[in-house]
């Protein structure tokens, strides 16, 4: 088998967007060899719900699962990605078609991966429905990603969608960029910082494919 790894990260930078009123990426160089210092060295000033992350249960619930407590479980092993494009927003209705498994990681592709850029706030982003969340709470499934900065609708009262996930310990990932891969079976790799009473957290994402090698030729 032919081992395909897909980075659906965004890069970080200072000129990205962030969430209205969070902090914006800061790069301060401290060191620099071409000023004479032995190296070169960075202080990174960000929020950590900065391009792609994940989001805790501590983020919506005091006293909820903090990043650091958090199971491998919900960054590692088999998801499914499902294409979830030409829809404003994500309803129950669309997810009971999809036949999800319980206690499985799932991943959906929205237009977002083509509409929003990764230096742009877009308030028309698309969302979960509060039916859609308690549908996933319920199978329960562990982990949930999206390609829009946040799952829920922007400026919704009270954040439902994300109490309804939170609540039931379904761990969210948000801001993936899912352009370039197709709905399907991979493994994920999801690991976030181990932050200490971390509500979120930057993680780099990827997925990985297995593709049946090609035939020889002749
Ligand atoms: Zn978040």
């Amino acid at each position: 088998m032919n081992k395909l790894y897909h980075d659906i990260t965004r890069v970080i930078s200072p000129s990205m967007a962030v969430w209205p009123g969070d902090q914006n990426v800061v790069f301060s160089e401290t060191k620099r060899i071409a000023d004479g210092d032995v190296c070169n060295l960075t202080v990174l000033k960000l929020s950590v719900h900065t391009g792609t992350h994940i989001d805790a249960p501590k983020h919506f619930i005091d006293g909820g699962l903090t990043m650091e407590r958090l199971p491998l479980e919900c960054f590692l092993g088999k998801a499914a990605v499902y294409d979830l494009r030409g829809r404003e927003r994500i309803t129950r209705g669309d997810l009971e078609k999809l036949d999800i498994e319980a206690n499985g990681i799932v991943i959906f592709k929205t237009d977002n991966s083509e509409k929003l850029s990764t230096e742009e706030f877009r308030t028309d982003y698309v969302h979960l429905t509060l039916d859609a969340a308690a549908y996933l709470a319920g199978i329960p499934i562990r982990t949930v990603g999206i390609d829009g900065l946040s799952i829920e609708c922007y400026k919704s009262d009270g954040n439902p969608v994300h109490h309804a996930l939170l609540g039931a310990g379904v761990v969210i990932i948000e801001g993936l960029d899912l352009k370039d891969v197709a709905a399907g079976e991979y493994q994920i790799t999801a690991l976030p910082l181990k932050l200490q009473g971390g509500n979120g957290s930057p993680a780099r994402v990827v997925l990985m494919e297995e593709r049946p090698d090609p035939l020889p030729l002749g």
